[in-house]
Order: C-alpha cells, then sequence, then structure tokens
C-alpha cells in the first residue's frame, strides 16, 4: 500500500513538473538563418519552448526545400533544370513549379510586361557581387530572349517549353514572398497565433505583438542603417525591393538587380518600393512590379487594386504613398 501510495506521489510529482517549464514558458522564440541566398528570421510566441523550437525548425525546412526546387544558383534545382533543357523540350515539372510559374506569367499581363521572370536571360549576364555587366552586343542579343510569351506552358501535361533557344528564368521577384506564405501556413496549421517570418525585404505577420502592431522599418536607400520611417503591421505582408540590395556601381552608375524587361538594364525612377497587402507572395510580386513600373504607371496599378497599399521612394529621394495610406495615419 506504501509502496503504491509512494508511486501515486511520485507520478503527480513527475507530472506536476513537466507541466511547470511548460507553464512557465510562454515566451517570444526566435531564430535566423541564412537560406535562398538571403537572412530568414522567424519569430513567434509559444507557451511551449519544444513546440517552439520544432515550428521554428519546420519553417526553415520548407525555405531549404523551395530553395532545393527553386534556385537557379544550384544546378540541380527543378529550375535549373528547366532552364536547361526547355529550348529542345517540353519539360515536365511539379506542379508546385508550374503553380508559381503561371501566376507569374499573371502579374507580367497584370503589368503589362514590367513584372516578366525571362528577365532572367538578361540577368544571368550581371553578377553584382563581381561587378560584371554584359557589353552591349551581349545585352543587344539577351533582351530579345527576354518576353513571357516565351513561355509555352501546357495544363494537361503540366510540361514547360521556351519558344526560342537562350531564354532563362529567375522566379527571385517573386519566390521569397511565396517561401514565406508557406512558412505562415506552417505556423498557422499549428496553431501559432502570434509570429513573423521575413525573407530579406519580404515580411508576413500573425496577429500582433505583445498587444500593439508589428513595426517594421523601411531602409534609407542611401544612409545604410537608418530607416525612413516604420508601418505598423497586424495580421498582414509586406515587401519592400530596393535598388540598394544587389548592386555596383560603375563609371558612377548604379548597376542593381531589378531590370526593365525591354532594355535589360536597372531600372532607375524608383530607389525603393514598399508594397503592403495580405499575402507575401502577392506584395513580393507588386514589390518587383511597382519598381520596374515606376512612380505614376506603378502608383496607378496599386491603385485600383484592393487591399494593397504602397510606399515608394523615388530618385530625389522623395517619399511618395498610395490614397489608402494619407487617409489613414501616415507611417511614422
Ligand atoms: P529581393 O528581395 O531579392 O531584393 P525583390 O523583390 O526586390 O527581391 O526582386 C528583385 C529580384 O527580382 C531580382 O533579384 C531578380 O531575381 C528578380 N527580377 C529582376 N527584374 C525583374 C523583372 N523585371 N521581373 C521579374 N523579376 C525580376
Ligand atoms: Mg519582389
Amino acid at each position: 500500500m506504501k509502496k503504491n501510495c509512494n508511486l501515486a506521489l511520485h507520478i503527480v510529482l513527475t507530472s506536476l513538473a513537466m507541466l511547470i517549464p511548460q507553464l512557465s514558458s510562454a515566451d517570444w522564440y526566435k531564430d535566423q538563418q541564412n537560406i535562398m541566398g538571403t537572412v530568414i528570421r522567424v519569430e513567434l510566441f509559444h507557451d511551449n519552448a519544444s513546440v517552439a523550437h520544432a515550428a521554428i525548425n519546420d519553417v526553415m525546412s520548407e525555405m531549404r526545400r523551395i530553395d532545393r526546387l527553386m534556385s537557379p544558383y544550384k544546378p540541380n534545382s527543378e529550375l535549373s533544370q528547366l532552364n536547361a533543357h526547355a529550348a529542345e523540350r517540353a519539360v515536365t515539372v511539379s506542379a508546385e513549379l508550374f503553380k508559381l510559374i503561371k501566376l507569374s506569367l499573371h502579374y507580367s499581363e497584370l503589368t503589362e510586361g514590367a513584372f516578366d521572370i525571362t528577365f532572367a536571360s538578361a540577368g544571368q549576364l550581371y553578377d553584382y557581387r563581381k561587378g560584371i555587366k554584359p557589353s552591349p552586343a551581349q545585352l543587344q542579343q539577351a533582351v530579345e530572349k527576354i518576353d513571357y510569351h516565351h513561355l509555352l506552358l501546357n495544363d494537361k501535361k503540366i510540361s514547360i517549353k521556351f519558344a526560342t533557344t537562350g531564354v532563362r528564368i529567375d522566379l527571385g521577384g517573386i519566390a521569397k514572398g511565396y517561401a514565406v506564405d508557406n512558412g505562415i501556413a506552417l505556423l498557422k496549421f499549428k496553431g501559432i497565433k502570434h509570429a513573423i517570418i521575413t525573407a530579406g525585404g519580404d515580411s508576413r505577420i500573425i496577429g500582433d505583438h505583445k498587444g500593439r502592431p508589428w513595426m517594421i522599418g523601411i531602409r534609407d536607400p542611401r544612409k545604410s542603417g537608418s530607416i525612413k520611417g516604420t508601418v505598423p503591421l497586424v495580421d498582414s505582408a509586406l515587401s519592400t525591393s530596393g535598388d540598394y540590395e544587389r548592386y555596383f556601381v560603375r563609371d558612377g552608375e548604379h548597376f542593381h538587380h531589378i531590370l526593365l524587361p525591354n532594355t535589360g538594364t536597372s531600372a532607375k525612377a524608383l530607389r525603393s518600393v514598399t508594397i503592403l497587402g495580405p499575402d507575401a507572395t502577392t506584395t513580393d510580386a507588386l514589390s518587383t512590379s511597382v519598381f520596374v513600373l515606376g512612380p505614376e504607371k506603378g502608383m496607378a496599378l496599386v491603385e485600383k487594386m484592393e487591399g494593397i497599399e504602397a510606399i515608394l521612394i523615388d530618385q530625389h529621394d522623395a517619399m511618395l504613398y498610395s490614397s489608402g495610406l494619407l487617409t489613414q495615419n501616415k507611417p511614422e
């Protein structure tokens, strides 16, 4: 009897001991890792440390999976295989890659060709880290290959063929936002109520931060380390495209990674574009799009889209706000 009593007491005590750290570990958990050529940050609130760490790891694994699938730098990625063979024959791809390429074509239509994943036909000739750019002759040849109409999609076979040789695609203008959205879906599935995932310039948020909105900074494009303003965000996404992310300066000219599809040269009318919207795939595609479109056409597109707002920094360093932000509270 005594033995049974001790056993019962032992069980109660160990159960309590297991509960106490769980109850007391309600806290914010965070991690950051270099994946997809950028910094991925995950921060979330949970009352159980091991569940929180597992959730963060799951998000990081998802980022790595998407990178393996869509990186143009990994020769074995599905995207690289498509680029290598689609000029010769129709290449069957995963439903996931097919869907994202199809969505990219939707943005090409919406922006009258400003957003065009075949920009890479010329984009592959630049190396911003090494300060390499194509010669005028190389560029002229490559620009002909920039046109999303060169992508022939077969919905039934889930295959893609390039209409001509020399076409390259790169999902750098949309894939990080897509990865962030997938990460957020994972966290929501696990019942997480407060979190932020950031991949470079693309962020999405679940809930608020300690009873207040999350405050996201907009970097000063010409003063590294300082910000031009902050945007309060709850349950939504924000993407910033800037000409200061990947660039080099040659003979006083600024060469950066967002290209005009008709010339294969850097878009110059804006220095930074921040898009606010419901999900990061949308805000990512639109931040690149508006950057290419420039202030007038870019803002006109934002104004006609429901639930989308924008903050632009033009080449004179002036900040331009979409009307929805002007009628509400302007960012601080
Ligand atoms: P990042 O977060 O890498 O700065 P952005 O959302 O600002 O990404 O988009 C820039 C990326 O978009 C480039 O690195 C390139 O991969 C891709 N890109 C460049 N020009 C275009 C374009 N005209 N259409 C679609 N994608 C583009
Ligand atoms: Mg983008």
